[in-house]
């Protein structure tokens, strides 16, 4: 066993991977210059856990705020970081102060040496082809959602969800001032919702982004555009009163008719929607909301896409594995799964490995919005991976070929095809 696992990670080591999830700074001159080594790193997900485990918010807007002696903030810290440091999140950090900055255990005799290094590698320059390209063996991150973004790293996906659930009065003017044009009707919202679209599209976009299972179900029923168009015509009457400023909540009807028309013309086109299921980031949020099998409706309808389903669908994951095995257009994404929970990801790897064919999986998407979370990321991804494979080969599902086979596939293969990837440079 313990040989089938090491031959199959060091095929997975050798791989050069592609990222199918980022919200990375879009280039290394982006990345903000003023918090720490804390600042940074408790931008998102560690944090989450450490106020799970109870530190207050204010103590943690504390401990990010570099002006603060580096040890008051970690002495706020040290009992819930040592309560949660063995989750995914903390377990990612700690891969990545390893093998990034030399320092083998995050505690009280080491986190200053950790963040004097880390400030010195800031400062060297060259961190994102050190941390993705060096360490991290990345061939391309797929960015949520920048096309401006650094082209050595990343390619980039594009939301429209400002189309779909406009939740601000802004939303329509806008638009207006982007496209320089009035917007009056429906019918004009979805000529400007195409038009931004093929935009995109000519500059390269890979695929659509939908986040909106942060903010409402994913059920999306088939409405009319006139029950749509009296939904905006409140936005639209909104937009023009004098306290324009204030957020309304549009109708129910008109968020559903423009999530089948943003995918309408995402299906003349052929393209890949990438869809938002599962755990929502932050502390508090519907999680039914985000249950894929939400999104059947959609999937019978609009055969021509391929919809990525996010994050496994943490936690339906049998529920994600249904709609995989079912619809030749549903594609489960691990990313963000590795850190979620390593162990729930490579139980559910396991599962899916028997009942989806290996062309549906795509093994990692780094999903940080800093860049040393990354490597920890792809580490766990990487592992849990050849876990998964291995004990398939001990329980002589598969040989090591057929293993090695699907690595390549989750890691590369699938990912590439699904989002019509250009093949590595010679
Ligand atoms: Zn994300």
């Amino acid at each position: 066993m313990e040989h089938t696992f090491d031959t199959i990670l060091e095929f997975i080591e050798g791989l050069s991977i592609i990222d199918t999830h980022e919200h990375l700074p879009a280039s290394e001159k982006h990345r903000p210059q003023a918090p720490d080594v804390l600042g940074e790193w408790l931008t998102h997900y560690f944090s989450c856990d450490l106020v799970s485990a109870g530190l207050q918010e204010a103590q943690l807007a504390r401990a990010r705020d570099p002006h603060v002696p580096l040890m008051d903030r970690w002495q706020l810290l040290a009992p819930y970081w040592h309560a949660a440091a063995s989750t995914g999140y903390g377990r990612a950090l700690a891969l990545s102060a390893q093998a990034l900055y030399g320092i083998d255990r995050i505690d009280s005799g080491t986190i200053e040496e950790l963040n004097r290094r880390f400030l010195e590698a800031r400062e060297r320059g060259g961190h994102y082809r050190y941390v993705l390209k060096q360490k991290s063996r990345i061939r391309v991150s797929i960015l949520d959602a920048n096309l401006d973004a650094d082209p050595e790293f990343f390619v980039s996906v594009c939301r429209f969800d400002g189309y779909v659930c406009p939740t601000h009065r802004r939303a329509i003017v806008g638009v207006q001032e982007r496209l320089g044009r009035t917007i009056h009707t429906v019918r004009d919202w979805k000529e400007a919702l195409e038009t931004e679209l093929d935009a995109a599209l000519k500059r390269g976009m890979v695929a659509v982004k939908c986040g909106l299972a942060y903010k409402r179900p994913l059920f999306f029923e088939k409405t009319t555009e006139a029950a749509a168009e009296a939904g905006f015509n409140e936005l639209f009457a909104a937009a023009n009163s004098p306290d324009w400023r204030d957020p309304i909540r549009p109708a129910k009807a008109l968020q559903d008719h423009m999530m089948h028309h943003l995918l309408a013309l995402a299906d003349a086109r052929g393209l890949a929607v990438q869809f938002h299921t599962g755990l929502q980031e932050g502390n508090g949020n519907v999680i039914t909301d985000a249950n894929p099998v939400l999104l059947a409706n959609l999937l019978l309808e609009y055969r021509n896409v391929r919809f990525d389903l996010f994050h496994m669908g943490y936690p339906y994951m049998q529920e994600i594995a249904a709609l995989a095995k079912n619809f030749p257009n549903a594609y489960i994404d691990m990313c963000w799964g590795h850190i979620i929970s390593p162990e729930a990801a490579r139980r559910a790897l396991g599962e899916w490995l028997d009942a989806v064919p290996a062309n549906k999986i795509s093994a990692f998407g780094g999903d940080y919005v800093f860049v040393d979370g990354v490597y920890g990321h792809q580490e766990l991804a990487r592992r849990n991976v050849a876990a998964a494979l291995s004990e398939k080969v001990r329980q002589d599902c598969f040989d090591m070929d057929r293993a090695c086979e699907i690595a390549r596939w989750l890691f590369v293969d699938n990912p590439e095809a699904l989002f019509g990837l250009r093949p590595p440079a010679p």
